[in-house]
């Protein structure tokens, strides 16, 4: 288990970088970040999370012909809230992106869930038997809260590959962000049919009233392919700039109400990473290349999207 400390490396920062716009401020959030890095390498971060995943509260999660993912809740930690209805918000917010994201046979992932106080986060590095680890900053009762940070995470487990450096993170970073509206909305909706428990039914307004709050938090009056145009190097440059990278979210989630085969291409997007193309167009031909046949609207849509063509 001692791999935990080996390789710990942030792939998820969130909120702690944003509005960083500049090389001098970023890189002194950088340093910081290294420095937190550190700090969860330390012996006392893997005893925690060993501790925590301890006896955790497991539930399965129905995919698609009778496979299953697996989580893996940590049994303290949550303030007020239950292990067991935290495990019950992460599996509504697991089996509503498994629907539109399905993994492929025998990648059924299975994903420990624990309390961290930093940022919400996936490690890159994974557990013994290839669990992912996923730390979330939520407390209490706050089911929307918990909800959006775990299908965020969640969109980083399905993309495919949790190594740091990855090109144009920021566009990975504005899918998961897009995915949380996404399944905020969706489990507002089915809430009010048929919540986790009955007595939660009164709860989904609150789901779809958080994803309208992230919606209306940023506007833009450009097109899409304009702001690119504008945005593209800071963009490059900061993966995290969550505000920018929510302009493009806010699309991709209205995209993926009318297309329920988009967000499964998703699934592709870090697949295969030829280091060589880095740029926005090489990870879109990285990613067309990738993808199978009857997926390849969604590449296609986002190069539309933001008026570039792929390179392959
Ligand atoms: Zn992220």
């Amino acid at each position: 288990m001692n791999d935990y400390v080996l390789a710990v490396v942030i792939v998820c920062l969130a909120s702690s970088l944003m509005g960083q716009n500049d090389s001098s401020p970023l890189q002194a959030r950088i340093s910081e970040l290294e420095s937190e890095n550190q700090k969860l390498r330390n012996a006392n971060f893997v005893l925690s999370t060993l501790y925590q995943t301890r006896d955790p509260v497991a539930v399965e999660v129905p995919i698609a012909e009778g496979r299953r993912a697996k989580l893996l809740v940590a049994k303290d930690g949550w303030g007020d809230a239950l292990a067991r209805d935290v495990a019950a918000v992460c599996s509504s917010t697991a089996e509503t992106i498994l629907r539109v994201i399905q993994p492929e046979s025998t990648k059924e992932p299975t994903i420990l869930i624990v309390p961290g106080d930093k940022v919400p986060m996936v490690i890159a590095h994974r557990g013994p038997s290839g669990e992912y680890v996923v730390l979330l900053t939520a407390r209490d009762k706050h089911w929307s809260q918990f909800a959006y940070q775990f299908s965020h995470e969640l969109g980083h487990v399905l993309c495919g590959d949790l190594s740091p450096d990855q090109p144009q993170q920021w566009f990975e970073e504005a899918f998961c962000e897009s995915l949380s509206i996404w399944a905020l909305e969706e489990m507002g909706n089915h809430w009010q049919i048929k919540p986790p428990y009955v007595n939660w039914k009164d709860y989904a307004p609150h789901l779809s009233s958080y994803a309208k709050d992230v919606r209306d938090r940023v506007q833009t009056s450009d097109e899409i392919s304009v702001w690119y145009q504008k945005n593209r190097e800071a963009l490059s440059r900061n993966a995290y700039d969550r505000d920018s990278n929510l302009i493009l979210a806010k699309h991709l989630a209205t995209v993926a109400q009318k297309d329920t085969k988009f967000y499964q291409s998703f699934y592709y997007l870090r697949r295969r990473v030829d280091p060589a193309l880095a740029s926005m167009e090489g990870v879109l031909g990285n990613w067309l290349d990738s993808c199978p046949e009857e997926l390849r609207s969604g590449p296609v849509a986002i190069g539309q999207l933001l008026g570039i063509k792929p390179h392959r």
